[in-house]
């Protein structure tokens, strides 16, 4: 998997010791490593979080909220520890950029953890990995070991007197612990199911202490930024969107792979230069921009800049920075359908609208896939999907009723063709199993 930058424009931040051996902690230091935490010690506390909101980084897993200013809320005295939490449970489809982070550059997981500690008086540091990415464990068990050797962790950082510890932590394989208070939960040792919110974790989180979360990719950036300036990091992006993204290339392209580019670079041109187009001389019909959750567009949407403000305005969601490209060939009843059949299995059950309504939506797409629908199941999708919307406790409701609108929306006559009998015209494997669920 191709996992450089191709724009010849940007000098990789994230990706910059990708393929260069620095999990090894002496060629990471070789490699400008642990000059930003060194750095940040000298600035302090209230220096670092001015440098991250001058940076425009916004959170990379998905909701895009600015760090800085994340950060800035923490309430500077607090009766109970303070923690750091690396949200490193990366299970959005279509999204694999937060495994490479860990298998070419762990210490920079690191050193951003320790940056956030010092910027808002953490002593602690968690790292959660997807259960699915337990190989990865072994190689961030070392470098937190390395890191501890050589006194960049511990009671006294740097020489500098101020204590900082971490660990890491793997789930047990579930989709619902990506949102930060079920993860919260799980590496609580309980149930990974979403907390009521308020309280907020910068308030109230992790073992009732106020708890930084932070996508990996997001903690990598911040050394970069805290060593280049926030404001120099910020013009790379486009204006309130600092900086670069990896996003992660897949479907229908010629080279798919995960990619370095700057905030607001064009979807057409990710597509067509970034990812060599399309294989075999077909047409493009969809892509999906941000991973599973977010909304679809159509060919005619895509010539806008992929930062959260633009693609907002397309209709849709930047997310996690999973691009899909669908071409002609894909029944995108049966997108529909794969999709939903995901979130119906990942739904943890609390809420009702999420817990039935995922059941019932794949229920009634598996039936019309199969040719067995009949006209008012299209409006009923819809309608049940809509009801959904802004009725769960977390935002996996939100995820599963989100694009489901917009493929009945966008695609309502390719629905059609499948009523009465027909079933799908494209003749996909789905169909027979589909038939005999
Ligand atoms: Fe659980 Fe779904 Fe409700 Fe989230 S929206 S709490 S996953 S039932």
């Amino acid at each position: 998997m191709a996992y450089l930058t191709t724009h010849p424009d940007v000098v990789p931040v994230v990706s910059y010791r990708f393929g260069k051996g620095a999990t090894n902690i002496d060629r990471y230091i070789e490699l400008d490593g642990y000059k930003a935490a060194r750095k940040a010690i000298e600035m302090g506390p209230e220096a670092v979080i001015a440098e991250m909101k001058a940076s425009n980084l916004r959170g990379r897993g998905g909701a895009g909220f600015p760090t800085g200013m994340k950060w800035s809320f923490v309430p500077k005295q607090s009766e109970k520890p303070k923690y750091i939490l690396v949200n490193g449970d990366e299970s959005e489809p279509a999204t694999c950029k937060d495994r490479l982070i860990f298998e070419h550059d762990p210490h920079s997981v690191i050193e951003g953890v320790i940056i956030a500690g010092l910027a808002v008086g953490a002593k602690m540091g968690f790292i959660y990995l997807r259960g699915e990415y337990r190989y990865l464990l072994n190689i961030m068990e070392k470098a937190i070991e390395d890191a501890y050797a050589k006194g960049f962790l511990g009671k006294n950082i740097f020489g500098s007197g101020i204590e900082f510890e971490a660990v890491s932590h793997t789930g047990a394989g579930a989709y619902e612990v990506g949102e930060e208070s079920a993860l919260m939960e799980s590496l609580e040792g309980k149930r990974g199911i979403p907390r009521i919110r308020p309280p907020f974790p910068a308030v109230v989180g992790l073992y009732g202490g106020p708890t930084v979360i932070n996508n990996a990719e997001t903690l990598a950036t911040v050394p970069h930024i805290i060593r280049m300036g926030g404001a120099e990091y910020a013009k790379i992006g486009t204006e309130r969107n600092g900086g670069t993204r990896l996003f992660c290339l897949s479907g229908h392209l010629e080279k798919p792979g995960v990619y370095e580019l700057p905030m607001g670079y064009n979807l057409k041109r990710m597509i067509y230069e970034v990812g060599g187009g399309i294989p075999g001389g077909r047409k493009l019909k969809a892509v999906v921009p941000g991973g599973s959750s977010t909304p679809v567009l159509l060919p005619e949407e895509i010539d806008i800049g992929m930062d959260f403000d633009q693609v907002g305005k397309a209709g849709s969601m930047l997310g996690s920075g999973g691009v899909v490209v669908l071409d002609e060939t894909v029944c995108m009843v049966e997108f529909a359908l794969r999709t939903m059949r995901f979130y119906q299995h990942e739904s943890c059950g609390w809420c009702i609208p999420c817990r039935e309504g995922t059941d019932w939506l794949k229920k009634s797409l598996t039936r019309v896939h199969a040719g067995g629908g009949v006209d008012k199941d299209i409006d009923n999708i819809q309608y049940l999907a809509e009801n959904m919307l802004g009725r769960t406790f977390c935002p996996l409701g939100d995820a599963a009723a989100m694009p489901t609108i917009a493929f009945v929306k966008k695609f309502r006559k390719e629905f059609e063709d499948h009523l009465d009998g027909k079933g799908c015209p494209y003749k996909h494997s789905l169909q027979h199993e589909a038939v005999l669920a």
